[in-house]
C-alpha cells in the first residue's frame, strides 16, 4: 500500500538529496557543546547507527564553528549548522564547512543580514532551513493575529522567503513547529498549499518519553499519511539517539524507508500465554540491538494461536509447555528450551537474513517441528479448553445483562 507524495523540489544537504521524490529523512539534533569536538562525533556517529541521516550541531559561539570546522570532515552524515540570534555564526559556520543551515526568521531579522547569509549559501551551495518555531516568532505576527495561529507561522517563512528571493536564493526547506500538535498540522497543511519547496516535519519541545513520543509521532505521522513532509525530527527531551529511532521506525512503519533494523512484533498476551512475552520481548530487543537485520520477528505467548496469528513475520517463537516452537513464514521448524529462545531467534535471524527464508525452512526438519508443536497444542487445548480467556462465559453474562435490562 502506498500514497501519493505531494510535489517538492530537490535540494540537498550535503550528499544527501531532500524533497522531489527522494526517500524521506531522519534529523537529529547534538545536545553536546558543539567546541566539544569528540563528544561531539562520538554522538553523531551514535545518531548515524540509530539511523539519522542528517545532524544538526548548535553554532552560537566562536569555539562551536571552530569546532565544526573539525567535525564535518569527519563525520559519518551531512552536519548542518543551528544559527542563533547572530548572523556571523552562519557566516563562520559556513567558513568551517558546513553542509547547511538552519535560521530562524524569528531570531535574525534584519534583511540585510538575512540577506547576507543566503548569497553566501548561494555562492557556496549549500541549503538552508527556514526554521519557524511557534515559540519564538516575530513580535508583530503575534499582534497582527492575536496570538500564536497557523497562520501567523505561514507568515513568517513566506516573509523569510522573500529575502531568499532578492538574491535568487532557492535551495531552502521549511519548518513551521509548534508545541501544539493541531496547530503544526494546520501550519503545515497552510504551507503546504503556498509552496513547492520541501517541508521539514516536527513538533517543537515535546518533550520527555513517552508523551513527547506520542505528541510528535501524532503531528508527524498525520502529515506523512496526507502526502506532506519531506524530512523528520523527533524534537524530545531524551538522549538524541531516541529521536533518529523513532524517526527511522515511524518512516519504517508508514512503509516510507526500508527496514534496517529487525522489527519486532509480540503478541499482547492473555490467559493462553504460556511464557512472560513482556520479558522475552525485551531481552529479544536487547538482544538484536543494533544489528542490521532487516526482518520481521514475532515473540508470541502461545502456540496454539501464535505461529497463524504471526504467519506473515519472516520468523517467530511461540511458547507451549516449556519449550518455544519457532516458525518461519509460519512454518514450525524446531524446538527450542524455553530457556534459549532469544539466542535461537537472534541465530535464526541472522541465518534467514544471508540466505533467506526459504533455505532456512529448507534445513529444517519441518515434520519434526510441525508434530512436537501440534503434541504442545492439543495439551494447552486440552488443559485449558478452547476459552482460555473466558471470552464465551463474558459473552453470555453479556447477553443476559442486556436481556434484564
Ligand atoms: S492467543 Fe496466544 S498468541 Fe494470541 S495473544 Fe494470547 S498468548 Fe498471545
Amino acid at each position: 500500500m502506498s500514497f501519493e507524495r505531494r510535489n517538492t523540489r530537490q535540494i540537498h544537504v550535503g550528499k544527501v538529496a531532500v524533497g522531489g521524490g527522494s526517500p524521506i529523512t531522519v534529523q537529529s539534533m547534538t545536545t553536546t557543546k558543539t567546541s566539544d569536538v569528540e563528544g561531539t562525533l562520538q554522538q553523531i556517529y551514535a545518531l548515524a547507527a540509530a539511523g539519522c541521516d542528517i545532524v544538526r550541531c548548535t553554532c552560537n559561539e566562536t569555539e562551536a564553528a571552530e569546532g565544526l570546522a573539525q567535525i564535518v570532515p569527519r563525520s559519518p552524515i551531512p552536519v548542518i549548522a543551528d544559527i542563533h540570534h547572530q548572523y556571523k555564526m552562519a557566516l563562520a559556520a559556513m567558513e568551517a564547512g558546513v553542509h547547511g543551515l538552519r535560521l530562524n526568521p524569528g531570531n535574525i531579522r534584519k534583511p540585510e543580514h538575512i540577506k547576507a547569509v543566503a548569497s553566501e549559501a548561494k555562492d557556496r551551495n549549500l541549503s538552508i532551513r527556514i526554521g519557524v518555531n511557534g515559540g519564538s516568532l516575530d513580535p508583530s505576527l503575534y499582534v497582527k493575529y492575536d496570538g500564536l495561529k497557523p497562520e501567523a507561522m505561514v507568515e513568517s517563512a513566506l516573509h523569510e522567503i522573500s529575502f531568499f528571493d532578492e538574491v535568487g536564493f532557492t535551495d531552502y526547506k521549511i519548518s513551521v513547529k509548534a508545541s501544539n500538535v493541531p496547530m503544526m498540522v494546520e501550519a503545515y497543511r497552510q504551507l503546504a498549499d503556498v509552496t513547492d519547496a520541501p517541508l521539514h516535519l516536527g513538533v517543537t519541545e515535546a518533550g520527555p518519553l513517552p508523551g513527547g513520543l506520542l505528541k510528535a509521532t501524532a503531528g508527524i505521522a498525520t502529515l506523512l499519511l496526507e502526502g506532506i513532509g519531506d524530512t523528520i525530527r523527533y524534537s524530545l527531551t531524551a538522549d538524541p539517539v531516541e529521536e533518529a529511532k523513532a524517526g527511522r521506525q515511524l518512516l519504517e512503519a508508514l512503509g516510507l524507508r526500508e527496514r534496517k533494523n529487525v522489527d519486532l512484533i509480540a503478541c499482547p498476551s492473555c490467559g493462553r500465554a504460556e511464557v512472560d512475552v513482556i520479558d522475552i520481548a525485551n531481552r529479544a530487543m536487547q538482544a538484536f540491538g543494533e544489528r542490521k537485520l532487516p526482518l520481521q520477528v514475532a515473540v508470541m505467548g502461545c502456540v496454539v494461536n501464535g505461529p497463524g496469528e504471526a504467519r506473515e513475520a519472516d520468523l517467530g517463537i511461540a511458547a507451549g509447555n516449556k519449550r518455544g516452537h519457532l516458525f518461519v513464514k509460519g512454518r514450525n521448524v524446531a524446538v527450542i528450551p524455553e530457556s534459549e529462545m532469544v539466542e535461537a531467534l537472534v541465530e535464526w535471524a541472522e541465518f534467514i537474513h544471508e540466505h533467506g527464508t526459504e533455505a532456512a525452512i529448507a534445513r529444517a526438519d519441518t515434520t519434526i517441528a510441525e508434530r512436537e508443536a501440534a503434541k504442545d497444542r492439543d495439551r494447552a487445548l486440552g488443559e485449558q479448553g478452547m476459552d482460555a480467556n473466558h471470552s464465551h462465559e463474558k459473552i453470555v453474562e453479556i447477553r443476559k445483562t442486556v436481556a434484564g435490562a
